[in-house]
């Protein structure tokens, strides 16, 4: 690990003023490791745990926001979110492990940076931690990447199933910076790696974020989170997908996918959610919304068994979310 300055403002002014020539730490869960493993150099420490980020409030729209210092654990255990946006809560309980989610706060978790094994191995060669030095995953072992959206440059995948839920339920990021405030989509905050795989976010460097709002629909009624990993508890997603369906009698109103393990990104196709509008809820309908949201996938050596079992897996979703809301995590199996 490199030394360090470290400061801890204790307004957002001061903290603004410190971020473009340092890097931001709250919970510190992926930042001091990717330290420790020699991936980030940071020379300064800005510490904001200080500032006043951290209460969930209600919006005048009826939405919830949540300040980007509240932790993942309070997050899913706050009352108004388990009633009102419970495919938020799921998403939240089904990743990391308990001791994780009590220090990981909201915005860690959308900054958090990708799992692949070589970007933290500073032996192997890495666009995204050393722009223009080659992909190791491509030709390697490429189990845990993408099969969307991917480019010749970068394969990795985000690793968040919070970023999935807030996909899903369309969120925005609240961020600050020195030329004021500004809003950003969830859909528009996380980028594919095109040419330029360093960058996860939209981000700028002199900007924080400082909250995240949820809109008034939290398809609360008919909604899951299913999360397809190695092992039942503390991994990461090979596919997992953020479903949300409302109804109006049997027949679809709107609908909500989102894919989680299988982009550098939370990937949402709203062309697809369309298909099930005015529909019945029946495997034949969830099926074809499979095959649109799947139809560019491409696979490499080891992950290519991921593109059929996203397509099982967006089926079973939507089918669990039609049944309604909640289910067990231990139900969630792939027959
Ligand atoms: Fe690096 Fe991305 Fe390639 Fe992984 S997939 S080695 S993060 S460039």
């Amino acid at each position: 690990m490199n030394r360090f300055s470290y400061a801890r403002p204790v307004t957002l002014g001061a903290a603004l003023d410190a971020v473009a020539a340092g890097r931001v730490i709250a919970g510190g869960t992926n930042l001091v490791d990717l330290m420790k493993y020699n991936v980030e150099k940071p020379a300064r420490l800005i510490d904001i745990n200080a500032l006043p980020l951290g209460s969930i409030e209600e919006t005048e729209g009826g939405g919830l926001r949540i300040g980007a210092l509240v932790s993942n654990a309070a997050v899913a255990a706050d009352a108004r979110v388990r009633e009102r946006y419970p495919l938020l809560a799921s998403a939240i309980l089904a990743g990391a492990s308990p001791q994780l989610r009590n220090v990981a706060t909201t915005g860690g978790n959308l900054l958090q940076r990708t799992r692949c094994y070589y970007f933290y191995d500073t032996a192997t060669a890495c666009n995204k931690r050393t722009p223009g030095e080659g992909c190791s995953a491509l030709a390697g072992v490429n189990r845990i990447h993408a099969i969307l959206g991917h480019s010749e440059h970068c394969i990795a995948t985000h690793p968040s199933d919070m970023c999935v839920a807030l996909a899903a339920l369309a969120a925005t990021v609240q961020v600050e910076g020195p030329r004021g405030g500004r809003t950003i989509a969830f859909a528009d905050f996380h980028r594919l790696p095109g040419d330029r795989p360093q960058d996860d976010s939209t981000l700028a460097r002199d900007e924080i974020i400082v909250a995240v709002e949820l809109p008034p629909e939290g398809f609360a009624a008919h909604c899951t989170y299913l999360k397809l990993r190695d092992r039942l508890s503390y991994a990461f997603a090979l596919v997992s997908v953020a479903a949300a369906i409302k109804f109006d009698g049997d027949i679809i109103k709107s609908a909500r996918v989102a894919l989680g393990g299988v982009a550098h990104k939370p990937w949402r196709d709203e062309a697809a959610e369309a298909l099930l509008r005015g529909k019945e809820a029946s495997a034949e309908n969830f099926t074809a919304v499979a095959d649109l949201l799947l139809r560019d996938a491409v696979g490499f050596d080891h992950n290519r068994f991921k593109i059929g079992l996203a397509r099982k897996a967006i089926v079973r979703a939507l089918g669990q979310a039609a049944a309604g809301t909640p289910q067990s995590q231990f139900a969630k199996t792939i027959q």
